[in-house]
């Protein structure tokens, strides 16, 4: 073999691992690299959400943990991923906060109850949490910068070989901020995202959309006393609210349809 053609072996399969890196996101059509397979997210998902479940304690309000259980199915539903093995948990926990797994493992802490207010407002989060999960947000995250040690390893490894700080960082990705370590913010593009999907699953769902900017506007004004950590990372609430804005009417159509 020469050295030219050794060199364009490399560089073929440099080019190939790169095509398939290269993902589309759903709804958005925006296109993310992602060097973990959906297996080895899947795996570490689970692992995640174990650990979590564990070290946490389940809210015992049987009437708010049935709500998240309804909601979240109807956003399931709309989210159509058979291969997902939906679960739908509320932890005692007053940081007002959620997150939802690659696998769809989604856990509400009771401290966001008291913004979302009714089932449309809990939709608005779920929504937006289950966006994050299916639009591989968490892979993206280990896949890129400071995570990219975690592409490779294994969940067994990750969370079965005592190796702590790796598993926080996995935690950090997936979005699962429950009071260990700092919060890792999901990116402007990948929170923009999960909203505009977020928005158009609750609306498929049979949830009023419109719901969605009152939502928003409460957390606004939650933020002037102590900001809740769900709301740290995220995008100004007025660029946010202008950008739901601007995809209503898709929202809408599609809530529309989805009562005839
Ligand atoms: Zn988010």
């Amino acid at each position: 073999m020469t050295h030219l053609h050794r060199w364009m072996l490399a560089a073929g399969s440099a080019l190939a691992l790169l095509a398939a890196a290269c993902q589309t996101v759903p709804v958005t059509g925006r296109q993310q690299i992602i060097l973990i397979s959906p297996g080895e997210e899947l795996s570490l998902g689970e692992a995640a959400y174990k650990k979590t479940l564990t070290s946490s304690k389940l809210s015992q309000d049987q009437a708010a943990a049935d709500m998240v259980r309804r909601v979240g199915q109807r956003i399931a539903a709309a989210a159509n991923r058979p291969d997902y093995q939906w679960e739908f948990n509320l932890v005692e926990d007053q940081t007002p906060n959620a997150f939802a797994l690659p696998g769809g493992k989604v856990a509400v802490h009771t401290g966001i109850l008291p913004f979302t207010k009714d089932e449309t407002g809990l939709a608005v989060v779920m929504g937006h949490e289950i966006a994050h999960a299916i639009a591989r947000h968490g892979a993206e995250r280990m896949s890129t910068g400071l995570l990219t040690g975690i592409a490779g390893k294994t969940a067994a490894i990750v969370f079965g070989g005592g190796d702590p700080q790796t598993e926080q960082q996995v935690e950090q990705a997936f979005g699962i901020g429950a009071g260990v370590g700092v919060m890792l913010p999901f990116g402007r593009n990948q929170e923009s995202e999960a909203d505009e999907i977020g928005l158009f699953l609750m609306a498929k769902a049979g949830y009023d959309p419109r719901q969605s900017i009152e939502f928003w506007k409460r957390m606004e004004q939650a933020k002037d006393g102590k900001p809740p950590e769900f709301l740290s990372t995220h995008p100004s609430d007025e660029t946010r609210i202008k950008r739901i804005e601007g995809w209503m009417p898709e929202a809408m159509r599609i809530y529309e349809a989805q009562a005839r």
